[in-house]
């Protein structure tokens, strides 16, 4: 089983439509809750669900809620019961199962039948939920499998996604989706899974430029005509800077928010790490803060996380064995007495980055991925090919 999260793009019939459908699962939920707290025995969950079609009858509004989903709602009310008997079985003092107060029902399910993805060439695909409609849908990433179960959430933000279950059985130990990015003052980025993207060199050029305009203006006279001029180029070298800079991140961020669900990073403090760097210090700082901000921001549109993990020590961690391999600045290949592994800096840098990260998620295991990638597999990608090729840098070598 494997599980993408998308997120949904409905229009103001749409979400009319979705809020309506949460609402009635709600009251379901809180009918059935109230049958069971007035009778002494568990009926089983089938017995609740064949009183469905009669209580249809009586309540119109239940005919606009496709049937499973209303019946995944029973399901649900069991699973919660289920979950309360056995905290009881541990020991734990539990009370009743509460009622759920408007704005306190947050997803509804469609599961085996009512619902169908279909493709369009354009940005949103489109999905299909029996008793609701189309509701467009951004599918940022391949889903592998056969569809088995969609859930549809409200997130907290009033925004919609859809959880896709499939039958793909994914390799969750090896951290299939999960990348860890070393963001570093030697190349721009080093991955996980080898990927090296290099320093812009196009926007140190243009940094050049900046300077020497910048010099060119504290020679001309003060209220000249041509100060008046070289302050107009200045102003224009630094707008060119800029929006190339965001372009580069734009395009490497949505890359990697397409193809990954997890994505984890240092917690930085990106100002400390730059002093050190031979690249103008407010300019490398600028570039990272607007790289971390735009993938978070993008991440959260596309149902990607992203975890923020603790920096200390994953420089000298050996990613294999756990060893300390002591390095200073200059040593940019890890080579592990120990165990023997090899490898770059960087690449073992963020190997450990996502190694913590799974762990954080629970997902880790005490000899992280097993890395048959040494350093002779790494990628290196030039900045300006990022840019060209946009989001398709990471997929070509994915696939
Ligand atoms: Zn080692």
């Amino acid at each position: 089983m494997q599980t993408y999260k998308f997120r949904l793009y409905p229009d103001e019939k749409g979400r009319e439509k979705l809020d309506q459908t949460l609402e009635l699962c709600r009251q379901i939920y809180n009918h059935f809750l109230e049958e069971l707290n007035g009778r002494d025995d568990v009926p089983p969950r089938t017995e609740l669900q064949s009183q469905l079609p009669n209580l249809k009858e009586r309540w119109d509004e239940l005919d606009s809620v496709h049937s499973k989903v209303l019946q995944m709602v029973l399901y649900r009310l069991y699973s919660n019961l289920r979950s309360l008997s056995e905290k009881k079985k541990n020991g734990y003092k539990v009370g009743r199962l509460r009622f759920k107060g408007k704005g306190w029902f947050k997803t509804f399910t469609y599961n085996q039948s009512g619902f169908k993805v279909v493709k369009t060439e354009n940005r949103l695909d489109i999905l299909k939920l029996s008793k609701i409609g189309e509701i467009p849908i951004r599918i940022h990433r391949e889903v592998k499998g056969k569809v088995k179960q969609i859930t549809v959430k409200r997130a907290q933000s009033g925004k919609w996604f859809a959880c896709i279950q499939t039958d793909h059985e994914e390799n969750r130990e090896s951290g299939e989706g999960v990348v860890g990015i070393d963001l570093n003052t030697e190349n721009y980025l080093t991955d996980s899974d080898g990927n090296v993207v290099e320093n812009p060199r196009f926007l140190e050029e243009k940094e050049e430029k900046l300077k020497k305009e910048h010099r060119n203006l504290s020679r001309k006279g003060k209220g000249s005509k041509n100060r008046e001029k070289q302050r107009v180029k200045l102003g224009k070298a630094y707008e060119k800077l800029v929006n190339c800079r965001r372009d580069f991140i734009h395009k490497l961020t949505t890359a990697y928010v397409e193809s990954y669900d997890t994505i984890i990073l240092e917690d930085l403090n990106i100002d400390e790490m730059c002093e050190n760097s031979r690249y103008a210090k407010s300019n490398l700082s600028a570039s990272w803060g607007l790289f971390k901000e735009l993938l978070l921001y993008k991440a959260e549109s596309a149902g990607v996380e992203v975890v923020l993990v603790d920096p200390k020590g994953t420089t000298q961690e050996c990613n294999q064995c756990g060893s300390v391999v002591p390095k200073r600045i200059w040593n940019r290949e890890h080579k592990c007495p120990e165990c023997g592994f090899e490898t770059t800096r960087d690449h073992n840098s963020a190997l450990n980055i996502k190694k913590r990260g799974l762990n954080k998620l629970g997902r880790g295991r005490a000899e992280s991925t097993p890395v048959d990638t040494g350093a002779s597999t790494l990628t290196h990608m030039r900045a300006s090919s990022v840019v060209e090729s946009g989001s398709s840098f990471l997929t070509s070598k994915a696939s």
